[in-house]
């Protein structure tokens, strides 16, 4: 049924392909675009593009940056000798925020999944081992406690283990299936400070 332009269509087809956004919401935010003025349409839609062109992965830990190195791996007082593994950038950022990690990081892009087809070559394992031929002393495995986040810890200590470096995993303060972004500073720390040998 067509009830409305075949622009906002697209409009609307395109937002709700966004994570997290059902078709009501899409078509909410397809009618506020509509109707907000052009210079705002244009900074958005800019922001968005430049933020795409510019925006890349840090040579080090993966995550996303708009510089070659990322702050925390430039940070010569950091402890490079330390790498905590997360899934993304937003769970760095989320142990960032506490201030108190004064290790590196190694951000994977994802968790394996055999459910979604995602395996261990479609995330930055291998360059997490890469890293290994460095000087590390220990690999913080801080995957969120879903199933995936937990054969992802798995298979990261398995292949790990042989080569010497000590493995350990945070505590699991962190409810199941929870989301570290959504998990409160205390009990990130209290994660971390309690993380046991694989
Ligand atoms: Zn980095």
């Amino acid at each position: 049924m067509d009830l409305y332009s075949g622009h906002i269509n697209k409009l609307i087809e395109e937002l709700a392909a966004l994570p997290g956004i059902g078709s009501k919401s899409a078509q909410r935010l397809a009618f506020h675009l509509i109707n907000m003025p052009q210079d705002k349409v244009n900074r958005l839609a800019n922001v968005m593009m430049e933020a795409k062109a510019n925006v890349r992965y840090c040579s080090e830990c993966y995550t996303l940056t708009d510089r070659e190195i990322c702050p925390v791996c430039a940070n010569v007082k950091r402890n490079h000798g330390m790498i905590m593994v997360v899934e993304n950038t937003r769970d760095l950022a989320a142990y960032e925020k506490t201030g108190k990690y004064e290790g590196v990081y190694h951000v994977l892009h994802g968790a394996i999944s055999p459910m979604l087809g995602i395996g261990p070559s479609d995330i930055k394992l291998k360059e997490l081992i890469e890293r290994l031929e460095g000087d590390v002393e220990e690999v913080i495995i801080a995957t969120n406690s879903s199933l995936e986040g937990e054969t992802t810890a798995m298979y990261i200590s398995k292949l790990i283990k042989p080569t010497g470096v000590r493995v350990t995993r945070i505590a699991s303060g962190v409810p199941v299936g929870g989301d570290l972004e959504y998990i409160d500073e205390v009990t990130l720390l209290r994660a971390l400070e309690g993380r046991t040998e694989l």
